[in-house]
């Protein structure tokens, strides 16, 4: 069988592997056909993510058909569609108790802590598995991937009256589709591509701004902003944009520590919170999305590469004009 290897910064490539074993009690064994390219995998990739250095196999936006399933897993036969739930949690600690998942501090997300799932086969825990909506394509349910880091994003801002989101690239534009969904008032979108701009508002943002012409474009501050860039910049305007008692979110990977205006941030009560990943509900959210507007998540799918052309796509994914690129792992499609 074959896997994707980040084997240095930079390289990508496809090598042949051996199989898995059969799958464990509670695990399944899986067949992914589509893989996401995510910005985190570029930042990884190169050599800018926070955590995490090549070698490693990527993946972690994965849809998959179920192959073979071990003991005590009563939901899923041969054949199901699923989209995997990449962030494995520990499910003791404090936060894992209190049902937040995804600020689990042992948390191993698949594709940077542990071996990703851009393999011809891959087991995983059955309990972080979504099952696929019937008219929903395995190509369309890959994109819930990033919609739920939208919909969890959305949920950790409390006033949606008037939404800022920085970055129109597959999240930014992801959130703005769920901010939509969990009926946000306005939503205006900051980002330097025009045809991303032009993009946001076909999705129904209602203004959309290149990063210099921000000034301009809006009236009050905003109730809420969204940093989906999160360098020093981008979250300098967020702060800055917010009304006072409204909520920052970072919801892009910062490569690292930066300065904060704390004086306005305490004087105007002005709140900053992180948004990483998402919880099971926020997946079911997202492929309930899909499924109910399918057109709206196509029109952020750029292209699909077949898995040889991997390095293509990782590559074709730093530039300005890609939204969202699939690799399909299958012959077939
Ligand atoms: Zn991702
Ligand atoms: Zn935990």
């Amino acid at each position: 069988m074959r896997e994707l290897w980040f084997s240095g910064i930079g390289a990508v490539e496809v090598r042949e592997v051996e199989p898995p074993g059969p799958p464990g009690t509670g695990e399944v064994l899986l067949a992914p056909t589509h893989v996401g390219v995510c910005g985190s995998d570029l930042s990884l990739l190169h050599g800018h993510h926070p955590w995490i250095r090549p070698p490693v196999v990527p993946g972690h936006e994965v849809t998959a058909t179920v192959v073979e399933t071990g003991d005590d897993v009563p939901a899923l036969r041969r054949g199901d569609r699923v989209l995997l739930n990449p962030l494995v949690h520990c499910g003791t600690c404090r936060a894992c108790l209190r049902g937040r998942f995804n600020a689990c501090e042992s948390a191993k997300v698949i594709g940077f802590r542990r071996p990703g799932a851009a393999r011809s086969l891959v087991l995983h825990p059955a309990h972080l598995l979504h099952r696929i909506p019937p008219d929903v394509g395995n190509d369309l349910a890959c994109l819930a991937e990033p919609l739920a880091c939208g919909f969890h994003a959305a949920s950790r801002a409390t006033d949606l009256e008037d939404c800022l989101v920085i970055g129109g690239g597959s999240i930014g534009l992801s959130l703005l589709l769920a901010l939509g969904a969990r009926g946000a008032g306005r939503v205006t979108v900051v980002e330097p591509t025009p045809a991303k701009r032009d993009l946001s508002l076909r999705l129904g943002a209602h203004a959309a701004a290149a990063p210099e012409d921000l000034d301009r474009v809006t009236g009050p501050r905003f109730t809420s902003a969204f940093d989906c860039v999160s360098r020093a910049g981008t979250l300098a305007t967020a702060l800055d944009s917010v009304c006072g008692g409204g909520t920052v979110v970072v919801v892009g990977v910062p490569e690292g520590p930066g300065p904060l205006p704390l004086a306005r941030m305490q004087r105007y009560e002005v709140d900053l919170v992180g948004s990483g990943m998402y919880l099971p509900a926020d997946v079911d959210a997202a492929l309930a999305h899909v499924a109910r507007r399918p057109d709206d998540v196509r029109a952020l799918l750029s292209r699909t590469y077949p898995l040889e052309q991997a390095a293509r796509a990782y590559a074709a994914a730093g530039t300005a004009e890609s939204v969202k690129l699939l690799i399909r792992m299958t012959d077939d499609g």
